[in-house]
C-alpha cells in the first residue's frame, strides 16, 4: 500500500484517478482548491477510510509524507484557464516547484499532467514527442501552453539536478463523465447542447481536428507510466490516435442523442490549433503495449449517459 497525493483530485480526471488508486488498495490524499473541480466528483469516495480530502492551493507550499505524486492541479478548459491567466501560470509554475520540492524532500516519484498544447498549432503531424512545437508566447492560450512547457522544464531540471524520479505525460483531449456541464470544452458543450435541444456551437468552419480519448484509457496510461522503469521519464504522449473534425464530432453526438439541435457556426478563437493527433508509439513501446481501447462512439455513449442523468 502506497500513500499517493493527487493534486487537482476533485477535477474531472483527478476524480477518476483517485477512485482507481483507492480500488488498487492505496491511500489517497486528494488536494484541490475547487477552482474548476467539485466535491460532487468525489462524493462517493468521502466515506472510504483511506481517502483524505485537503482544500489547498498548489501555489502554496504543502507538507506531507507520500510515496507518489500525480500533479494534475490546473484548469484545463480554455474558458477557465483564460479567466485569470496570471493565476493559471502561477498554478503551473509555482505549483510544479512546490510539488517537486515536496517530491525531492520525501523522495517520492512525481508525475506531471502535461498536455498536447505544448505542441501549440503543430506543423508536424501527427505529433511525436521529439517535436518542439509551434507555440505563441504572447497569445490568449499562452498562460496555459507556456505554463505547462515551463513545468516540463522544471521537472526535467529537478531530475537532472536533484535526481527526482519524474514522469511527464503529454495528455491529448480527454473526455468522459465528471466533466463539468459548463466546462466549456467541445465534447461537454456539444453533448449538453444536444440534450437540451440548443444550437450546437461550432467554432470556425469545423474542419479543425482533435483526437479524443476516453478517460478510462488515460487513467490506465497514467498508472502504467507511474509504474514504468525509473529510467523512463517521458515526455510521453497519452492519447487516442483517431482524429476527427469538429463537424464529425457534432454529427456523431447528434446521431447518438437523436437530438434535433441545429448547428450554429461561430468565430474561431485566436490561436485555435488546426489539427492535433498523437503519435503513440513511444507509449506502446514503454508502457506494456498501452494504446487507447475505447472508440469515440462507445466513449460518447457513456458520457452522454452521465450528462443525461445530471441534467434530469
Ligand atoms: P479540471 O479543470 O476538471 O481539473 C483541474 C483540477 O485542478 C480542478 O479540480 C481544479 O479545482 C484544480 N485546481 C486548479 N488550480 C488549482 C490550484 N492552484 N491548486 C489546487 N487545485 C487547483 O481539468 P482536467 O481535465 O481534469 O485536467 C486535469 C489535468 O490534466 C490538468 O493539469 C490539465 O492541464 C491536464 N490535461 C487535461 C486534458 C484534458 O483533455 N482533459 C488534456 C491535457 C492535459
Ligand atoms: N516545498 C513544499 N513541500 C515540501 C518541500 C518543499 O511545498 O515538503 C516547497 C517549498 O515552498 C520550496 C519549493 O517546494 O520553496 C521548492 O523546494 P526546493 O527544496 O527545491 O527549493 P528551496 O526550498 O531551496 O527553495
Ligand atoms: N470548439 C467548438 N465549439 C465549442 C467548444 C470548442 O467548436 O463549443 C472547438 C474549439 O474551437 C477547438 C476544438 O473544439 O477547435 C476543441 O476545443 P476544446 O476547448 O475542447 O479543446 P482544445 O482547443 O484545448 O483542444
Amino acid at each position: 500500500m502506497k500513500r499517493i497525493l493527487v493534486t487537482g483530485g476533485a477535477g474531472f480526471i483527478g476524480s477518476h484517478l483517485c477512485k482507481r488508486l483507492l480500488c488498487e488498495g492505496h491511500e489517497v490524499i486528494c488536494l484541490d482548491n475547487y477552482f474548476t473541480g467539485s466535491k460532487s466528483n468525489i462524493i462517493q469516495l468521502l466515506d472510504h477510510p483511506y481517502f483524505e480530502l485537503v482544500r489547498h492551493d498548489v501555489t502554496e507550499p504543502y507538507y506531507a509524507e507520500v510515496d507518489e505524486i500525480y500533479n494534475l492541479a490546473c484548469p484545463a478548459s480554455p474558458v477557465h484557464y483564460q479567466y485569470n491567466p496570471i493565476k493559471t501560470m502561477k498554478t503551473s509554475v509555482i505549483g510544479a516547484i512546490n510539488m517537486l520540492g515536496l517530491a525531492k524532500r520525501v523522495k517520492a516519484k512525481i508525475l506531471q499532467a502535461s498536455t498536447s498544447e505544448v505542441y501549440g498549432d503543430p506543423i508536424v503531424h501527427p505529433q511525436t514527442e521529439s517535436y518542439w512545437g509551434n507555440v505563441n508566447p504572447i497569445g490568449p492560450r499562452s498562460c496555459y501552453d507556456e505554463g505547462k512547457r515551463c513545468a516540463e522544464t522544471l521537472f526535467v531540471d529537478y531530475h537532472r539536478q536533484n535526481h527526482v524520479a519524474i514522469k511527464i505525460a503529454r495528455i491529448f483531449n480527454t473526455y468522459g463523465p465528471h466533466m463539468h456541464p459548463q466546462d466549456g470544452r467541445v465534447v461537454s458543450n456539444f453533448i449538453v447542447q444536444a440534450l437540451k435541444g440548443e444550437a450546437i456551437t461550432i467554432f470556425g468552419d469545423g474542419t479543425q481536428t482533435r483526437s479524443f480519448q476516453y478517460v478510462d484509457d488515460l487513467i490506465e496510461g497514467l498508472i502504467r507510466l507511474m509504474a514504468s522503469d525509473v529510467s523512463f521519464t517521458g515526455p510521453v504522449n497519452i492519447g487516442n490516435a483517431q482524429e476527427f473534425t469538429m463537424i464529425e464530432l457534432a454529427e456523431t453526438i447528434l446521431s447518438i442523442t437523436g437530438s434535433t439541435s441545429q448547428i450554429r457556426f461561430m468565430p474561431l478563437p485566436q490561436d485555435d490549433p488546426k489539427q492535433r493527433q498523437p503519435d503513440v508509439s513511444l507509449a506502446y513501446a514503454n508502457l506494456n503495449n498501452w494504446k487507447a481501447q475505447i472508440d469515440l462512439e462507445t466513449g460518447l455513449y457513456n458520457t452522454i449517459g452521465y450528462f443525461n442523468e445530471l441534467l434530469k
